[in-house]
């Protein structure tokens, strides 16, 4: 497509855009009158308009039931996380039974682990991408320290190669075959927070699993990202949070993956509460746990209904709409920021041109028939913070990470082509 740095231009493509109309559904955060150029719904989605109406049916209900709302309530909460069960399955290509949404991301990535990495004095290391989310690295660190073992010596880092950003995929693939004695875990990202690069889920599982190594995914950056299929890719268990693709407020419930084929597995390990034991006896208040047979198992405690209620009023949005067509718009989004920031840099001197750390489908870093999802992240050369200051207040909300990284993540729901032309605009003034 041969692109055209205009705003005719810009809004003939969003008069074109079969998605248009999800923009009304949400709130966009206003600046000086008119709508901010939202870029950080890979950090904190917008809220969708209906959210409000399907919290406060949760507080109306225990204004008037109290605790009977538990059974009374419109939607019951003894069983609400249920309501949500469906559609965030289909979300991450995982079957109802194997999704449970509850807690908050990094303690899913806990709670699978303790069942899933079972380290021995042969076979105790997780192999990670380097620079994970720093949540992450605590996380597996703390895992293996938890079993008496140097975090230094058993977390294995795969690194991008000197002067690349994104990591190739076949070093991933190699260093999986190179440790495949020692190797108790592979855990990575489905999306690299930081570069945007999208990970190849299911060759990584299969190679993995041709060695006994079990895998596990955090999806923070991937749910409602890209197009998932956690159970057919044979991934053994998966940790989201609903905050960022999945619009569902700070802080909003998480959710978990546990394969199929560990449903009957009750030799597991796992730290269990009484929402993990069987729904018939659960008030009888018995002392044996009786596991449930799915990743329900998993939870720990009663449901936070609040917050499942946003979640719920974002699943209905995203049910409204065939992800292909939101990553084919994603797609489109890309390569007009792709675009535009390759005009701005045409007009800028040797030294101050921005450049993309996010790989491109169909290179070493991203294998053919994997679709990138809607990051872009730029390195702003020879400018520093100032920059960024001064896009906060022109209206643009992107992410600044040190030295000199924008994070951009036009979201097919609520982004248009005109937000990409008008931050390309502001960004060419302010250069
Ligand atoms: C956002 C994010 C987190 C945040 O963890 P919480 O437990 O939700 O606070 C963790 N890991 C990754 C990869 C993330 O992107």
């Amino acid at each position: 497509m041969q692109h055209q740095n205009t705003l005719a231009y810009a809004q003939d493509l969003d008069n074109k855009d079969e998605l248009r109309s999800f923009r009304s559904q949400f709130h966009i955060p206003q600046h000086a009158g008119k709508d901010m150029l939202y870029f950080t719904g890979n950090s904190l989605g917008l809220q969708p308009k209906i959210t409000e109406s399907y919290i406060i049916q949760e507080l109306n209900d225990w204004k008037t039931y109290g605790v009977e709302g538990h059974f009374l309530a419109k939607n019951p909460w003894f069983s609400y996380h249920e309501l949500l069960t469906a559609q965030a399955a289909d979300l991450v290509g995982g079957k109802p039974s194997e999704v449970v949404m509850m807690n908050q991301l990094t303690v899913n990535l806990h709670l699978l682990m303790v069942s899933f990495y079972r380290p021995t004095q042969q076979r105790y290391k997780i192999l990670c991408e380097a620079k994970a989310f720093p949540s992450d690295q605590y996380a597996v660190q703390s895992q293996a320290q938890f079993h008496h073992f140097n975090a230094n010596d058993a977390i294995i880092e795969v690194e991008p190669r000197a002067g690349e950003y994104a990591i190739r995929y076949e070093d991933i693939l190699a260093a999986i075959e190179m440790h495949k004695d020692e190797l108790a875990l592979v855990m990575f990202s489905g999306v690299n927070y930081f570069t945007g690069q999208v990970f190849d889920m299911k060759s990584i599982t299969a190679l993995a699993h041709k060695h006994g190594i079990p895998v596990g995914f955090d999806l923070a950056h991937a749910a409602g990202n890209i197009q998932l299929k956690l159970h057919d890719w044979d991934v053994d268990f998966a940790a989201w949070c609903s905050y960022k693709y999945l619009n569902s407020g700070p802080g909003s419930v998480a959710g978990a993956f546990v394969h199929e084929q560990h449903h009957h597995n009750f030799d597991l390990p796992l730290f269990a509460g009484w929402w993990g034991t069987d729904k018939k006896t659960r008030f009888k208040m018995e002392k044996t746990f009786e596991p449930i047979a799915g990743a329900e198992r998993w939870q720990l405690s009663n449901a936070p209904i609040f917050s499942m209620a946003a979640h719920k009023a974002s699943l209905d949005v995203f049910s409204q709409v065939p992800f292909e067509k939101l990553t084919a718009k994603s797609k489109n989004l890309l390569s007009y920021l792709d675009f535009v920031i390759g005009e701005i840099n045409a007009t800028q001197p040797e030294g101050k041109k921005f450049e993309a750390l996010t790989p491109k489908e169909d290179s070493v870093y991203i294998p053919k028939g994997i679709q990138p999802g809607c990051q872009y992240s730029i390195i702003a050369h020879g400018r520093g913070k100032e920059l960024f200051n001064a896009l906060v207040k022109e209206g643009v909300v992107p992410d600044w990470r040190e030295p000199n990284v924008i994070r951009l993540a036009p979201v097919p729901l609520y982004n248009s082509f005109e937000d990409i032309y008008r931050f390309s605009e502001t960004l060419k003034a302010l250069c």
